[in-house]
């Protein structure tokens, strides 16, 4: 690893290096506009004015004309506000003024722009700049996020159409299609709204206790005092920074929303599967991933999941009754005089038209969280933002639930969560995290959470590597760069089956284990050879494993330099010494996890955070009403799915396999047996 400023690295820098107008060859000849007949007193103003981070301006005024303006934008968002600084200082100084067009998409850095010209002109024109001050939002006591970026916008009132129903539910994806089923099957009116033109096909497993086909079929069940063990451990994760009655929820009424799942799904042909082979591990690792499953072959590459599940939950919306309206977007909630959401006002993505949904029984919120949105997650001072270089499969997900629910009165939670993420997104060379992120399936090693040797990028071991792929996340977010290269030889088949990891990480395929492919080409897989074809070669060919025949060249490959390539190979001749013991001294591995570096070919790759879902959000009831800070229910308004909160904090509990997808479907059936019933249990 070269000393020298990583890509990430030099993008900050090359960001912090203020943006000057000279370099951009708009000089102080430039003909004043606006301000050409206005007195300013020479000399250079400074103003700052807050973006996603703090916005500085240093403008300097002849008595004619703003002739020059270095804008600061390093503290804003990579590749959005940071890259917006020239064409603002660009606008601002073809304006002489600060009304600007701004950039796309940077529309928190561009009013800070303007903010600090309106600034700098009140101090080069010797007037009070007390109105820009209060022009600025009013912070709250308590408030903790950036209010600027959730400020209320005004209420859309020219609506092209009406329509009248009973459940309107937003976003045709895990958690709003079952809803918008369920609803239908509980005889209501129902209308199911998607920005995009078809159905989410990600996730597959999902978490739940005690369903019929967990007691009948396979056996097991799990006594009062044993899920309430597993509420303490889940309460854990997030370090208690959760309501443990929404836990208590779910895994007490996960198995009969499971088996009303299980009925829907076996009416349409469709079967499902428990996963009992479970790790032997220091965490807590229970059987209770419900997979929806096509057994082609036993321990051949089955499908799975969302890919089977949805199209299959489209068919029973429009059977019941329920309609389902493509392309449209929701963008606000409407609510009555007492505060009862009474509906919402969606877009249709065609032609603009603002369509107000009216919903006598209420609106369900399931758009997916802000997993697509960077800068959101500025505005929530987001822990992970810069650990994660992949978010493929919630790109789309921008905020709009949360955002539209905080609008009408709702609570948020108050921390800074992690995500439901995998430790298997391959980073190129230049060592690249943060925004923006990729989202290509070439662009993922699936052994990401095989516990291998994981070194930083200085060459040295930092951590146990034998720990859950959200805690090895953590640990990157305290090293140089927030990544880490996983290091292994060849006798990575002997390795991966001593490892044994289980669920989604499972990469040997044994029975009691679904088998699936959900990506192309990333299945559990029966032989060393084909771990071979599945993996390494496709990785190889993509050019982000290096294989090499030395460690020297494998260091040399990775590009590791000087002290760092000397770190490089005594970390691993360590590491080598305390597997032919057996005992990791320096880290407390599981012993049946220290597999040694001594066989070449050697292999390499630099690993950071694929996101998958975001895990904060609404704060709802045990009814998933939305409830306000003072916990008032907002009657009419149910959260579910990732834009639901008070569920998980700090790090996602990813031993109970499927929990983010289990507690969505779960509270799916929840929420809208309240809404149509007045109760969450059938009657
Ligand atoms: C690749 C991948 C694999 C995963 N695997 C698992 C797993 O195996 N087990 C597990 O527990 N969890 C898994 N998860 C996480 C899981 O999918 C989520 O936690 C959750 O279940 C998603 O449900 P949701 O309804 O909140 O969001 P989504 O399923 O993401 O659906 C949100 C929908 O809302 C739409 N939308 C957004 N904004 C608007 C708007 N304004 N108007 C209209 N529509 C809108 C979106 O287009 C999208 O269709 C996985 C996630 C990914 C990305």
């Amino acid at each position: 690893m070269s000393k020298e400023l990583s890509r990430r690295d030099f993008l900050k820098g090359a960001a912090a290096t203020a943006v000057s107008a000279a370099f951009l060859g708009v000089t102080g000849t430039a003909a004043p506009k606006a301000k050409a007949a206005a007195a300013y007193i020479p000399g250079t103003y400074t103003a700052t004015a807050t973006g996603m981070g703090t916005v500085t301006m240093t403008a300097t005024f002849s008595e004619t004309a703003i002739t020059d303006i270095v804008l600061d934008v390093s503290q804003e968002t990579e590749g959005i506000g940071k890259a917006a600084g020239d064409t603002l200082v660009s606008q601002l100084m073809a304006a002489q003024a600060p009304e600007i067009d701004g950039v796309s998409g940077a529309s928190m850095t561009s009013e800070a722009a303007r903010e600090c010209l309106r600034n700098c002109i009140a101090q080069a024109t010797g007037t009070t700049v007390s109105a820009v001050v209060e022009d600025a939002a009013p912070v709250e006591h308590g408030a903790w996020y950036d209010e600027k970026y959730f400020a209320k916008p005004d209420p859309i009132t020219d609506i092209a159409e009406t329509i009248d129903t009973d459940v309107v539910v937003i976003g045709a994806g895990n958690g709003g299609l079952v809803a918008a089923a369920s609803a239908a099957d509980l005889g209501a009116k129902v209308t199911l709204v998607e920005k995009n033109a078809t159905w989410i096909t990600w996730a597959g497993e999902m978490g739940a206790y005690n369903s019929k086909l967990m007691n009948e079929e396979y056996g097991i069940h799990y006594t009062d005092e044993e899920l309430l063990e597993i509420s303490n451990e889940i309460c854990r994760y997030a370090g208690y920074e959760c309501d443990q009655r929404l836990i208590n929820l779910w895994l007490f009424n996960s198995g009969r929303t499971m088996d009303w799942f299980v009925d829907q799904m076996e009416a349409k042909g469709i079967h499902m599967f428990l996963e009992t082979d479970m790790k032997d591990t220091r965490y807590m690792n229970k059987p209770q991933t419900h997979t929806v499953y096509e057994h082609f072959e036993e321990l051949g590459p089955n499908q799975m999941g969302a890919q089977l599940a949805n199209p299959k939950w489209v068919e029973i919306i429009e059977e019941k009754g329920g309609s389902i309206l493509w392309q449209h977007t929701a963008k606000q909630l409407v609510q009555d005089e007492n505060g009862r959401v009474t509906g919402i006002i969606i877009q249709r993505n065609e032609d603009g038209a603002y369509i107000q949904i009216n919903a006598a029984k209420g609106v369900v919120l399931s758009t997916g969280g802000y997993g697509g949105n960077p800068e959101m997650m500025e505005a929530l001072h987001y822990r992970d933002k810069d650990v994660i270089c992949n978010n493929l499969g919630c790109g789309f997900a921008m905020g709009d639930g949360i955002k539209m629910a905080m609008w009408a009165g709702a609570d948020i939670d108050r921390n800074h969560a992690g995500g439901v993420a995998f430790d298997r997104a391959a980073v190129d060379l230049d060592h690249h995290t943060g925004a923006p992120y990729t989202s290509g399936l070439g662009d993922i090693w699936w052994p990401g959470s095989q516990p291998w040797l994981n070194l930083n990028t200085h060459g040295e071991r930092f951590c146990n590597e034998d720990n859950t792929y959200d805690f090895h996340i953590n640990s990157w977010l305290t090293q140089p760069g927030h990544i880490g290269f996983q290091i292994f030889d060849s006798n990575y088949w002997s390795d991966v089956q001593a490892f044994h990891t289980t669920i989604c990480s499972r990469v040997v395929a044994v029975p009691g284990a679904r088998n699936s492919e959900v990506l192309p080409g990333v299945m559990p897989c029966k032989s060393g050879e084909q771990f071979y074809d599945v993996y390494i070669k496709p990785a190889l060919d993509s050019g982000k494993l290096q294989q090499a025949d030395t460690l020297e060249e494998l260091a040399d490959k990775l590009g590791f330099e000087g002290e760092y390539k000397e770190n490089f190979l005594k970390s691993i001749e360590r590491y080598n010494e305390l597997c032919d013991g057996g005992v990791d001294y320096d880290f407390g591995k599981m012993s049946k996890d220290m597999t040694p570096v001594k066989q070449g070919p050697f292999y390499g790759i630099a690993l950071g955070s694929w996101l998958l879902a975001t895990m904060n959000g609404v704060r709802v009831n045990t009814n998933l009403e939305a409830i306000t800070p003072e916990g008032n229910a907002i009657p009419g308004l149910y959260v579910i799915g990732n834009d639901m909160g008070g569920f998980f904090s700090n790090s996602y509990p990813q031993m109970f396999g499927g929990t983010a997808h289990g507690k969505t479907v779960c509270f799916a059936r929840l929420a809208t047996l309240h809404a149509v019933t007045g109760s969450i249990y059938e009657s």
